[in-house]
């Protein structure tokens, strides 16, 4: 079973310059708890592609299913709670709500959905505690460090249990040994909880430490 299938997508840009093509076709299946890792340059679309599959962005030609229903035939309502449900976002920068400490920044997903506190509370927790952030619940994301808060984030991203994550270079801040970390951290979840991911990237050991490496060429992945 595949939890997405991407066919034929396509996603253009009215820049100052003119009409620039980014996706003239972009294919992609995506199986269930399979973690694949999409490279390619600087502009190269990779963003662009996480923002369709996340439903941030429409495109202009093509489809995905997401499993196995297209995410571009529904309302704006139900895109929205498609994202809160069954999809995590992770970025380049943590984005973290700064006021908040890391618990509430990860209860903040299950609040969302309507959650009791204490619920919501007793999750985050344990998720903190699975990646060894217990002592560091009760901090502010400035006080904590860029390793860290990129762990809080992906709990953040986890704790509603999605069945799809999209990462976009999560570990692009980090220097080598504390990106190994947070993508070890990411991955093991993800296995523990059946979710598939989409991760951009720019280092090819974390692109091949992942189950499948595809790169985004010329508007089209390969
Ligand atoms: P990547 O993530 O691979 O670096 P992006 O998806 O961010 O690439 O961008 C791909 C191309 O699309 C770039 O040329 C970028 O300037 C352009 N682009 C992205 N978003 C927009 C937008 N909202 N308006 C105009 N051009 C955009
Ligand atoms: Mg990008």
């Amino acid at each position: 079973m595949h939890i997405l299938q991407v066919d034929n997508l396509q996603k253009g840009f009215d820049a100052p310059s003119g009409h620039i093509d980014v996706l003239r076709g972009v294919c992609l299946e995506v199986a269930a708890r399979e973690f694949v890792a999409v490279v390619g340059e600087s502009g190269s679309g990779k963003s662009t592609l996480l923002q369709i599959l996340g439903t941030l962005e429409p495109a202009d030609g093509g489809e995905v299913l997401f499993e196995g229903q297209s995410i571009f035939g529904l309302s704006a309502r139900a895109q929205a709670r498609v994202r809160n449900e069954r999809i995590g976002f992770v970025y380049q920068a943590h984005h973290l709500i700064p006021e908040l400490t890391a618990l509430e920044n990860v209860m903040l997903p299950l609040q969302v959905r309507g959650l009791a506190q204490d619920d919501a509370r007793a999750r985050a927790h344990a998720l903190l505690s699975r990646m060894h952030l217990e002592a560091r619940a009760s901090h502010v994301p400035a006080r904590l460090s860029g390793g860290e808060a990129q762990r809080v984030a992906v709990a953040r991203a986890l704790v509603g249990k999605p069945r799809l994550l999209l990462a976009d270079e999560p570990t692009g801040n980090l220097d080598e040994a504390t990106a190994q970390e947070v993508f070890a951290a990411m991955r093991e979840l993800c296995a523990e909880q059946g979710a598939s991911v989409v991760m951009v990237t720019h280092s090819l050991s974390l692109a091949s430490a992942s189950d499948r490496m595809v790169r985004l060429k010329g508007g089209i992945l390969e």
